[in-house]
């Protein structure tokens, strides 16, 4: 007996089967579509270039992309962040 209720998914429109009970979106591109939208770009932190002094805006917030931003270098000059630059 198939007693699944369906969800309609809020990207896509479409009905579907459900598999876990937390499930909001029929498909990960779904969900990943939501997510994108609700990350606004200018929600991004400054970084500011200890070397040039440059200051530019991330693409990725340093807290949920740990190894980019470990790895983050300043795109006008190329120095590695410091350790200890501060964020603004
Ligand atoms: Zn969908
Ligand atoms: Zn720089």
């Amino acid at each position: 007996m198939n007693n699944v209720e369906l969800k309609t998914c809020p990207i896509c429109g479409e009905d579907f089967e459900p598999t876990g009970c937390n499930q909001t979106y029929c498909s990960r591109k779904c969900f990943k579509a939501q997510y994108n939208a609700t990350v606004k770009e200018s929600d991004f932190p400054y970084y500011i270039c200890a070397e040039c002094g440059q200051k530019c805006k991330l693409n990725f917030f340093p807290k949920k992309n740990i190894l980019g931003w470990k790895d983050f270098e300043c795109p006008n000059c190329g120095f590695k962040r410091d350790k200890n630059t501060e964020l603004s």
